[in-house]
């Protein structure tokens, strides 16, 4: 493999700045800081690698492990490492100058090609901000595959204007991936073992506690009660730790679909007011205003976003599950409502309230505000968790506002699609579908 990378376009000379300055610094923070640093082009450099002439953006480009590409906004490549050879088996002489999907191929976990539009490179360069992906895997020149993680980010200027060029890194993630693997081999394994004896002694619970099967008493039907909490408790943590699992695995099948979210929303809270209802709470379900129509009716808008329904279905039961769960008296409002571009789904209750700290840690795995209230509620810690990574997985955002003693408030962000646009990706949809028992086509 040629040590030489090859750069071309006006972009590169900002890029190797860049780059040299991110090493200099993260080398720099790690030792504490330096007092004699000098500043070089922008860069913070220790004296010694001053003056080193050799440790330029050359040297660096040329040994750091991770690939380093650089594409224009025409598509084409104009710098290729040599770690980026490596990593996709492309010699650099001939990837640059290519148009990069035909070099940087990424397939998803069912092994698909990335649609043009969601690969991180081409995103990046649409959007000018920063992409980044780990699920993907790379089809090297000899179609060998490598789960590899992308950072795409835009080029600017020395001014800080966009120059329209991108840089991607791309990391070989092939071990980690193998142990990440075999975790949740393990917890997957687990988890699906212990449901079926948990399943069997629910059963068993239940008949034991069925006045028709089973004489009991009454001492021995509360402890059997107990019990049988208990063993629905465990047999939703296990559920739950197959799913997050998945999740992060990118084993969790998502079948993103054109969809009309009011209608979701609807159901999922007309699902839930038998819940609120036993809790006496006040159950509401309001859409923003849409316009109205010749004959004097308010039409409800359509909000058609491209998600898989069965997934968002699950996010929105969690929410408003907790929301009931966690909330004594008052009222639990789902909101629907948006912009051109964003439907937000919103999940109001008059509950307690989350503490401001536990607030940025809320959406992690297995966390529980530790509050009497947490204690005194069955849950496992890792619905809101699963929540994210579900939202995430579809391209859209979750985050809570809440203030103690005053309720919560969540809210969701997904990318909205106009109505042309959805009956077009919905006709495209129709096509794709294989007549015999096809996969989900998008
Ligand atoms: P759990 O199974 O514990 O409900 P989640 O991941 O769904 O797990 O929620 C994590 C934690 O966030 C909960 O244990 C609770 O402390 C807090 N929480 C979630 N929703 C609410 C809410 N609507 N009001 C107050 N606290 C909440």
């Amino acid at each position: 493999m040629s040590s030489t990378y090859l750069l071309a376009g006006g972009g590169g000379l900002v890029l190797i700045l860049l780059l040299i300055g991110f090493y200099f610094t993260a080398h720099r923070s790690r030792r504490g800081g330096s007092s004699s640093a000098k500043h070089r082009g922008g860069l913070t450099l220790s004296d010694s690698a001053f003056k080193n002439q050799r440790l330029g953006a050359d040297f660096i480009l040329s040994n750091i492990e991770d690939g380093v590409v650089m594409v224009g906004p025409d598509n084409q490549i104009h710098m290729f490492n040599p770690a980026a050879s490596k990593i996709s088996g492309w010699p650099a002489e001939e990837a640059v100058g290519l148009d990069f999907h035909n070099v940087l191929q990424l397939l998803d976990v069912q092994g698909r090609p990335y649609e043009p539009t969601i690969h991180p490179f081409s995103q990046a360069i649409a959007t000018g901000v920063t992409v980044r992906d780990s699920k993907g895997v790379l089809s090297t020149r000899g179609s060998k595959h490598v789960p590899v993680s992308v950072i795409v980010s835009p080029v600017t200027s020395e001014s800080g204007s966009p120059t329209g060029s991108v840089v991607g890194v791309l990391r070989d993630i092939t071990k980690e991936k193998a142990e990440e693997s075999q975790r949740s081999d393990f917890i997957s394994t687990a988890s699906h073992e212990m449901r079926t004896p948990i399943a069997a002694v629910e059963g068993y619970l239940a008949l034991a506690l069925n006045e028709k099967v089973a004489k009991v008493d009454d001492n021995a039907r509360k402890y059997l009660q107990k019990a049988a909490t208990a063993t629905t408790h465990l047999g939703t943590l296990f559920a739950d730790l197959l799913t997050s699992s998945k999740a992060e695995d990118g084993r969790l099948a998502n079948y993103p679909a054109v969809v009309e979210l009011g209608e979701i929303v609807e159901q999922a809270a007309e699902a839930a007011r038998f819940n609120a209802k036993g809790k006496g709470l006040d159950l509401r379900y309001i859409v923003s205003k849409g316009q109205e129509n010749t004959s004097g009716q308010v039409m409800r808008p359509l909000y058609y976003g491209f998600v898989d329904p069965n997934r968002l279905r699950e996010v929105l039961g969690n929410l408003i599950d907790n929301a009931i769960k966690y909330t004594g008296e008052g009222t639990v409002t789902i909101r629907l409502t948006g912009d051109s571009s964003v439907i937000q789904i919103q999940v109001h209750d008059t509950g307690p309230g989350i503490p401001p700290e536990d607030l940025p840690h809320l959406f992690q795995k297995f966390y529980r505000v530790d509050s009497s209230m947490t204690r005194t509620v069955g849950g496992t810690g890792l619905g809101l968790y699963i929540s994210r990574r579900i939202i995430e997985m579809n391209n859209g955002r979750i985050w809570v506002e809440s203030q103690l003693g005053k309720g919560s408030a969540f809210f969701i962000n997904l990318p909205r699609l106009s109505r042309e646009k959805a009956l077009e990706l919905q006709k495209r949809q129709a096509s794709q579908i294989e007549p015999l028992g096809g996969g989900p086509g998008v």
